[in-house]
């Protein structure tokens, strides 16, 4: 008899644990501009039960995460340095915040040099260089992206034993003009097999002047990356891409002084440092 009882205390007690009042987590902890940061509603698998989250006073679109709600913002490169407050309300009334420091970013200058092949380092190459890549940046800027997300779980990185040569976020100079590195290069030969981050619909397949032979996959929800300077491409435009999913190889077209993998990745425009993120989202 004492046995049985027991046994019925064992079984029935987790009924009555009332399910812990959904919390807010917000990472990175240490931001720093033009980083991403992912919200997750602890507690919260309900999408039905949110009506805002909030970055400053910017709305983010909630989601489902793993099967907890979440949210995505990229603090721009040239986001104000200072404190926010993230901000979740919920339909039953239930209030959550945070408050999130975002730190400046060091900025390293660094002189650029242009490739013979798109006419050296003279005045006018520099000025046809800013204004094609203004040009090139506006269509990239263009691109819609999907009102869903189309990824799986885990972002990962694009080639194999990622190393990057090229840091995201520093300023290259070249005669009166500053340009920003807004991705990385990875270190790669012609060689190197090019994979998406995640599932996605090829938005762009397109040879630029700069960016050379470029392939964007949009993994909708406003999260898009960018593969640029590739040698060869093997997708189509309007194609789905599965996580993984070999799509080109690197190379050196565009401007690019030797084969590499410059990577970028946009959330709603903005383009954030892309390792943070795969570190973020990854496995
Ligand atoms: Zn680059």
């Amino acid at each position: 008899m004492k046995k049985f009882v027991f046994m019925f205390v064992i079984l029935f007690v987790p009924i009555f644990v009332h399910a812990a009042a959904p919390s807010l987590n917000v990472l990175p902890e240490n931001l720093i501009q033009g980083e991403p940061v992912i919200v997750r509603i602890e507690g919260l698998s309900d999408i039905t039960q949110v009506i805002a989250v909030m970055f400053g006073k910017q709305a983010l679109q909630p989601f489902l995460l793993g099967g907890t709600v979440a949210a995505l913002y990229g603090v721009d490169l040239n986001m104000k340095a200072g404190e926010y407050v993230v901000a979740v309300n919920l339909i039953d009334g239930t209030k959550l915040e945070k408050k999130v420091i975002v730190l400046g970013r060091k900025k390293y200058e660094a002189p650029l040099g242009i490739p013979q092949k798109l006419g050296g380092n003279s005045t006018t190459s520099q000025t046809v260089l800013v204004n094609t890549l203004a040009i090139e940046n506006a269509q990239l800027a263009a691109l819609a992206t999907g009102k869903k997300a189309f990824w799986t779980l885990f972002f990962q990185y694009p080639v194999k034993d990622p190393f990057v040569t090229d840091e995201y976020g520093y300023t290259r100079t070249t005669g009166q003009y500053s340009i920003t590195h807004k991705g990385v290069d990875l270190r790669a030969s012609s060689t190197t097999r090019v994979s998406s981050i995640n599932r996605g619909v090829v938005r762009l397949v397109k040879t630029f002047r700069n960016y050379g032979k470029t392939i964007v996959v949009d993994h909708g929800l406003g999260v898009m990356s960018f593969y640029m300077h590739l040698s060869k491409v093997l997708v189509n435009q309007g194609e789905l891409v599965l996580p993984g999913q070999l799509i080109g190889y690197a190379g050196q077209t565009g401007y690019a002084e030797k084969p590499h993998l410059h990577l970028t990745v946009r959330i709603n425009g903005v383009s954030i440092d892309p390792i943070i993120f795969i570190k973020l989202l990854g496995r």
